[in-house]
């Protein structure tokens, strides 16, 4: 398994994505190939059971994904690094989940902290729209060059690479990034409490048979959001668009495919369609683990 410096680890890698319904384990190989996957539900199954059992529920679940891909019980003594992927933002500094939305058992905990406690593994916790947008800068090779990544799931998400370095991008608070709004012509109420966000535009809450009814104002705000980004990343960036929603959403599908079409522009980042599909959270949760692994032995 490589890193996204090109360095690589021995032992055993384990990447997770943890969706909102259901989350894949996977076991990457030494060139970032799957080699055995796990999967188990990632919700609480009942609105009643109380936060503290579906968090342990969920531990123990993950704790048996990760040791029967490990293959434990074999006397199993090589090192493993696992690498989680959730669908909130992680404090950097305590290793807690911020705020998942569909798995509110996990706020303002560490499981990180829990799995590295119970398994022995080197764990590394980050957000899933960061994992995503590794697997895709691995994918197309793009690791010296500014990168963005727009995914389409759950919610819309972004995150920026300047080569193997994630870039800070502003938002208010909890609210959507400030990179995700249309600009001041775009008025339409978010339910983040801000107004011009894409994501009031086109809610994850939107059925496929609505896609056909995109209306002008909806492809104005998806053209000026992507437009911006593209600005912003420049002419030697690229823009991968993915998620879901992007194969899902008919007329997403083919606004994202023509603007790939397109090829260059000068002075803007060029677009591609992403590459990973439903592997990239696991295949870059394993990927940003080793990387950060990597760093943290060479610092100490
Ligand atoms: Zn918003």
């Amino acid at each position: 398994m490589s890193a996204p410096d090109g360095t690589s680890l021995p032992g055993v890698v384990i990447g997770v994505d943890v969706g909102g319904t259901t989350a894949r384990a996977a076991r990457v190989d030494a060139l970032g190939r799957i080699a055995a996957r796990r999967a188990f539900p990632s919700h609480a199954e009942g609105m009643s059971v109380p936060a503290d059992a579906a968090f342990e529920r969920f531990m123990s679940r993950l704790v048996g994904a990760i040791r029967e891909l490990r293959g434990d019980g074999a006397g199993a003594t090589e090192s493993c690094v696992v690498g989680i992927a959730v669908p909130g933002p992680v404090d950097a500094t305590t290793g807690a989940v911020r705020r998942c939305t569909n798995l509110s058992f996990l706020n303002e905990r560490t499981p990180g902290a829990v799995i590295a406690a119970r398994t022995g593994a080197e764990v590394v916790l980050m957000t899933d729209i960061g994992a995503a947008g590794r697997a895709e800068q691995a994918a197309i090779g793009a690791g010296s060059a500014s990168f963005g990544h727009l995914r389409f799931g759950t919610g819309i998400g972004y995150v920026e690479f300047d080569g193997p370095t994630p870039v800070e991008l502003l938002r208010d608070g909890d609210a959507h990034l400030d990179v995700l709004r249309a600009g001041r012509a775009f008025t339409q109420r978010c339910a983040c409490g801000l107004s011009g966000c894409l994501e009031a535009y086109l809610p994850s809450s939107r059925q496929d048979e609505e896609s056909a009814n995109w209306t002008a104002e909806t492809a104005a705000a998806f053209d000026s959001v992507v437009f911006r980004l593209r600005r912003r990343l420049g002419g030697q960036g690229v823009l991968v668009i993915g998620g879901g929603r992007a194969v899902g959403d008919r007329r997403l599908a083919q606004r994202i495919e023509g603007l790939a079409a397109e090829g260059e522009t000068p002075g803007v980042a060029r677009v591609r369609r992403a590459e990973c599909g439903d592997d990239a959270g696991v295949l870059g949760a394993a990927s940003a683990a080793c990387g950060m692994v990597e760093r943290r032995r060479a610092r100490s």
